[in-house]
């Protein structure tokens, strides 16, 4: 870790204004500000670590705006990231956290775990479910996981229809493969649509981040490479990404785990060139003729992903996709870029901080009036519609759900 860098924070307090966990407290040891000053001080062994330090560095949404805002271009990612390995080793994690990690970290297992927990989605006793929650959210507005993962259920290869425009590869995720697989074939029945051959490959797996945003950096580092090697192909157009956070992984943060570690990140590089989001996809690829067919009109309204906004810069590609369909009425919520809150597993960690987040959402969301509340990000879709009630309209999916019965082109 490079203290210099950290003594260029001129303290402006401009990233105070964007942190969502400093918004809802107030307190400066919760701002992004002061957790790089907690990091100089340990970093100079001015600070013990300590489980109050490790508290202060956890409570955080990996959320980038802090990075993303910073006029002195301090990579507040890297710092955290840093300093939660060194935290993690001196004081533990917690088990449930422990467990996704090891979990997360190889497919193998991740299976297993998914194929167990669907039994038990079938089994565990409804009073059960119906009583417990998992942080802000009840286990009984948890999603029903896939029947089968969702790379299981389609070939490897899937070809076009009509035109062949070239190739794309899909980069899942862990969140299409085991729990929204309604996303993953509404990406492939548009990507056909549009004429490309599509190439999942079948040796994926997590992207890391969880492991990475953990303190499990050595374990993250595993998967970066058997990414990098399966979407590291010749001729390929682009790699496609449904999920904001596996985006923002291969996108920015390969290349600079590998460049951190002094290793080779050329083909990090190649790979992080090609990745697109799957609404940025279809907005580049869409002529004012594509997606005009008459359709039973909808009522929408939108969140957009920390992930989206701050790491792959796409912020506004899914609304212009939205306000430019006819038959799709997009009404804006007024908070519709504040943080829901999910950030990962924060809003298991820190329920209350979390929920006063997603109540504020909901409320927005409610108030235009909208069916539908749409957003790219699998947490942010966990935690928007986990925390609503009953007695909410609202039902929440993946943008790209929208389009896929909508015959593409003339
Ligand atoms: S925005 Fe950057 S320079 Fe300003 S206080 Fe935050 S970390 Fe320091
Ligand atoms: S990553 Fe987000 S939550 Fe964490 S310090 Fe930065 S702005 Fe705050």
């Amino acid at each position: 870790m490079k203290v210099k860098s950290l003594q260029n924070c001129g303290r402006c307090g401009l990233c105070l204004q964007v942190c969502p966990v400093y918004k809802v407290s107030n307190q400066e040891e919760a701002s992004p500000r002061a957790r790089l000053q907690v990091i100089k001080y340990y970093k100079n062994n001015n600070l013990e670590s300590s489980t109050g330090l490790k508290e202060i560095i956890s409570k955080c949404l990996m959320c980038g705006s802090c990075k993303a805002i910073c006029p002195s271009g301090i990579n507040h990612y890297s710092q955290f990231m840093e300093m939660r390995t060194a935290m993690v080793k001196d004081h533990g994690e917690k088990p449930v956290i422990k467990s996704l990690v090891y979990l997360l970290a190889k497919e193998s297992r991740l299976q297993l775990a998914a194929g167990a927990a669907k039994i038990g989605q079938r089994l565990i006793p409804q009073t059960f479910i119906q009583k417990y929650n998992l942080g802000n959210i009840p286990l009984k507005r948890f999603p029903e996981l896939n029947k089968k993962p969702f790379r299981q259920a389609v070939p490897e290869i899937i070809h076009p229809e009509n035109s062949k425009k070239g190739t794309l590869l899909y980069f899942t995720g862990c969140a299409t493969n085991h729990a929204f697989d309604e996303t993953g074939f509404s990406t492939i029945n548009i990507l056909k649509q549009m004429g490309y051959k599509v190439i999942i490959p079948k040796k994926q797996t997590c992207c890391g981040i969880p492991m990475l945003f953990h303190g499990a950096g050595e374990k993250a580092h595993k998967n970066v490479l058997i990414n990098i090697e399966c979407l590291d192909q010749k001729d390929i157009k682009a790699i496609i990404v449904d999920c904001p956070t596996c985006g923002s992984a291969l996108k920015t943060e390969y290349p600079e785990l590998l460049e951190r570690l002094e290793q080779d990140n050329g083909a990090a590089n190649r790979v992080a060139s090609k990745v697109i989001d799957i609404m940025s996809f279809i907005l580049q690829e869409s002529g004012d003729d594509n997606f005009t067919q008459a359709k039973e009109p909808v009522r929408v309204t939108y969140h957009l992903p920390c992930h989206l906004k701050n790491s792959q810069k796409t912020a506004n590609n899914t609304e212009k996709l939205l306000d430019a369909l006819p038959w799709i009425r997009y009404d804006k919520a007024m908070d519709v870029a504040d943080c829901c809150g999910g950030g990962g597993t924060f809003f298991y960690e820190y329920p209350e901080i979390s929920r006063q987040m997603v109540e504020k959402k909901i409320k927005n969301a409610t108030d235009t009036g909208a069916d539908i509340w749409l957003t790219d990000c699998p947490v942010c879709r966990i935690n928007l519609s986990g925390n609503l009630t009953e007695k909410d309209t609202l039902t929440v999916q993946h943008p790209v759900q929208l389009l896929s019965n909508v015959p593409f082109g003339k």
